[in-house]
């Protein structure tokens, strides 16, 4: 039988649908969520990336605005931009659009960022509350991972799980996720021994790497639920026949384009495989934008609902 394609876009529609009432919910209390965005330079990647999450903005109703410093900004300038978004009022959540030019200390402008404004949940406060399962902010691609698996109805406890990958921003948090979620957790990296064993023994398998397609289906136990994290642009024509041999359209697409965004996962192999996974694009990527709306409405009402509010700052939406 072949796998069941869990759809992210269909999850993400979902969770900002519910969010939308949530920001309703608050702007009817006079309190109208808002997110500043720092974009340095002209990455173009980096701009895409600040326009797709402003645009969301829109439509879930929460205020956002854009600062763009020019690539030559010093680690100091940098920081007092984020200090005073920390001082306003309207703005709830604050994100500095990574990478940083080289000549910035980019952990110094993180740590600047307000821990209870810290949406990306980049910050040291927010890391030791993810991992002491205290309320706070957490990263965005690892939260939206959870939100597939459980409302794709997937169950997470007592079952193995394996992360290939093992990032501040992806591997570890999702590892820890996961961890909470009662899941047995594997975390692989580049220094595994016999990583397709090791993948092999994993109910729920995540694979963020940036290797396009390096999870064939050695990797994948039969049944398995494979979650793709990785986004790659593969330009060479022999890479992408080996990715997207059997899928026509696709190929078509790539010699008219000459590239394509692929996963970290053959997908002829884990549609073959697996018995659930999410496809590249349309499965992952999705759900990172919608979370982090998620975590500016978590912030934006742990901020005004004042020391009486039960509400855990990790509570969903
Ligand atoms: P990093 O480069 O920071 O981390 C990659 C990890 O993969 C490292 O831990 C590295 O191991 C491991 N790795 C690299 N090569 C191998 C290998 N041959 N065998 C086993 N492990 C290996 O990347 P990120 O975590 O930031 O991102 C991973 C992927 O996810 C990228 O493709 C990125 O573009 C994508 N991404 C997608 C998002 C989305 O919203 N869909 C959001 C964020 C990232 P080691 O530590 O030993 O070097």
């Amino acid at each position: 039988m072949p796998a069941r394609v869990i759809s992210g876009t269909r999850i993400r529609d979902q969770i900002l649908a519910e969010l939308k009432e949530g920001v309703g919910e608050l702007s009817a209390k006079g309190v109208r969520p808002g997110l500043g965005a720092v974009l340095v330079g002209e990455n173009p990647a980096s701009k895409i990336y600040v326009r797709n999450k402003i645009k969301a903005c829109d439509q879930a109703g929460i205020y956002s605005e854009t600062i763009m410093p020019p690539q030559e900004i010093t680690t100091g300038e940098l920081v007092e931009i984020v200090h005073d978004l920390n001082a306003r009022d309207d703005i709830d959540g604050i994100l500095v659009q990574l990478p940083l030019p080289p000549q910035v200390d980019s952990g110094k402008v993180l740590r600047a960022v307000s821990p209870e404004k810290d949406v990306d949940g980049f910050h040291p406060v927010n890391v030791g509350a993810l991992v002491t399962q205290q309320p706070g902010l957490a990263p965005c691609t690892p939260t939206g991972l959870i939100e597939i698996l459980k409302r794709s109805d997937i169950p997470i406890a007592g079952r193995r799980a394996v992360v290939i990958g093992r990032s501040n921003i992806v591997g570890k948090p999702a590892a820890l996720l996961l961890l909470h979620e009662h899941a047995t957790v594997t975390i692989c990296h580049s220094k595994t021994a016999d990583l397709a064993a090791v993948a092999r023994e994993a109910d729920i398998l995540i694979a963020a790497i940036g290797r396009p397609a390096m999870v064939t289906r050695e990797f994948i136990k039969p049944g398995a639920t494979v979650l793709d994290v990785g986004t790659n642009r593969v330009t060479g024509a022999a890479e992408a026949e080996r990715i997207l041999a059997g899928m026509p359209k696709r190929l078509e697409r790539f010699r008219e384009k000459g590239s394509a965004l692929v996963g970290d996962v053959h997908p002829a192999d884990v549609a073959e495989v697996a018995g659930a996974y999410t496809p590249v694009p349309g499965g992952v990527g999705p759900l990172t934008i919608a979370m982090l709306m998620v975590n500016t409405l978590k912030a934006a009402r742990q901020r005004h609902a004042g020391p009486s509010s039960s509400r855990s700052a990790f509570s969903m939406l």
